[in-house]
């Protein structure tokens, strides 16, 4: 059975083809600035698989005019199916199609088939993810015009996170505001969340019950979450993307007396001083050079200042909020790192441990110097068990979308 995974942005959408029989990446690709006189166009097909285990890619850019979203996904469809650069001969091979949604509010706790009172509450939550769930129904809209009758399935980025309870969730605000505009918790990259920590759970033996596990899914945007027995029990991110650790432009959590001050003393709007929290602050901010973590480890390497000061703050913050999800659970037997950081950035993992050798994390520095591919990093024995395990939201949401098509 083949999947079309997509990710659809205001001006941009993001597609993986999938065939789930041999569990295999066939295509992928994006089409970015949709829109525009000038709109991009990359296709990628994957041609076999290296010694390390890593997809061969052979790519194809292409400048031309995309005019809206449905074009895009003709487009897309067009070139799966061509002659020449095609994986498929037609486009009914397609079995169903995957959607990543931000935003499901409090009324999905999984994925669901899409239908008419699935998209009602994808717009009911335009409010809570303003920039992604109108793209997102968009996207599905679209796909439900250029292949009628094909499945789409809506997987959400809040999901995995519809288990936490309401001592985790809830804010201690005025009641009303929950009650009157959903004012929670939510949390993000429920996807990644639930991927890495069901590898995870593997890795340990393929129990769920009794686990505590940290995930740590740092990139661009970063979330950490508390999973017990395989289930979210906390998370960072809270209504928006915003809270948490530090990101790559945006702040994490400060303190919200914060807002009004500078709002206040710069004379700002609630739309301008939204845009320095979400793009001005974060990794960028204290730089004042660059939200690209790759620069600021070699600035940092080369004595600048304020990139070792963005490390250790990074650093700092993760320790504290892997250190509180293990005391919230009671104990920690692993943590997670994934994400474009995770993944990469050795430098991290070992400072990290080692301030939190108290808990029992021991590394193994050789180990650690592998960058890209799942591996434990803790030393034989470490109480805590550490691993780098590299995130896939798209294969997720393709393997939900074949087993809800499935059933
Ligand atoms: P997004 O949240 O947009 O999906 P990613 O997960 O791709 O982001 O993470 C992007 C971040 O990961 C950037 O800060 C980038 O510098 C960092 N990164 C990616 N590859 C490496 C690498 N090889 N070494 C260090 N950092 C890396």
């Amino acid at each position: 059975m083949k999947i079309l995974v997509i990710n659809c942005g205001s001006s941009s959408l993001k597609y993986q083809l999938f065939d789930m029989d041999e569990n295999k990446l066939l295509a992928k690709g994006i089409c970015d600035k949709i829109g525009n006189e000038l709109s991009g166009f990359k296709y990628v097909v994957i041609t076999g698989i290296d010694e390390d285990g890593k997809e061969i890619e052979a790519k194809e850019f292409e400048k031309l005019h995309i005019a809206d979203h449905s074009v895009a996904i003709d487009l897309v469809l067009k070139k799966l199916v061509n002659k020449e650069t095609g994986v498929i001969a037609d486009i009914k091979e397609i079995s169903a199609v995957g959607h990543r949604v931000l935003h499901g509010g409090e009324k999905f706790n999984g994925s669901v088939l899409v239908d008419e009172k699935v998209k009602e509450a994808i717009r009911e939550c335009f409010d809570l993810g303003p920039l992604h769930n109108p793209a997102n129904l968009m996207g599905i809209e679209c796909c439900e015009k250029v292949m009628p009758r094909v499945p789409q399935v809506a997987v959400f980025d809040t999901g995995f996170h519809a288990t936490m309870p309401d001592y985790a969730y809830m804010y201690a605000l005025p009641y009303k505001y929950y009650e009157k505009y959903g004012i929670r918790r939510y949390g993000f990259h429920g996807t990644s969340h639930r991927f890495v920590s069901k590898r995870c759970i593997e890795l340990l033996g393929g129990k769920a019950e009794g686990t505590r596990i940290v995930t740590c899914h740092l990139g661009n945007g970063s979330s950490i979450s508390a999973v017990k027995d395989g289930k979210c029990l906390d998370t960072t991110m809270g209504v928006t993307p915003l809270e948490g650790i530090m990101m790559g432009t945006r702040c994490g959590s400060i303190d919200p007396a914060i807002v009004p001050i500078i709002m206040k003393k710069e004379n700002l709007t609630p739309d301008e001083i939204d845009d320095v929290m979400n793009k001005q602050s974060g990794m960028l901010g204290v730089t004042e050079k660059t939200n690209d973590n790759r620069e600021i480890e070699e600035m940092a390497k080369n004595g600048d200042k304020r990139a070792q000061l963005v490390e250790s703050m990074l650093c700092h913050q993760l320790t504290k909020y892997i250190g509180g999800f293990a005391a919230a659970m009671g104990g920690v037997d692993a943590v997670v790192f994934t994400g474009g950081i995770g993944e990469n950035n050795p430098h991290y993992r070992t400072r990290v441990a080692e301030k939190l050798a108290f808990l029992g994390t021991a590394i193994d520095e050789e180990a650690n110097g592998k960058r890209g591919k799942e591996i434990e990093i803790s030393v034989p024995g470490s109480k805590v068990k550490l691993f780098v395990i590299p995130t896939n939201e798209e294969l997720m949401i393709a393997q939900d979308t074949f087993e809800i098509v499935s059933e």
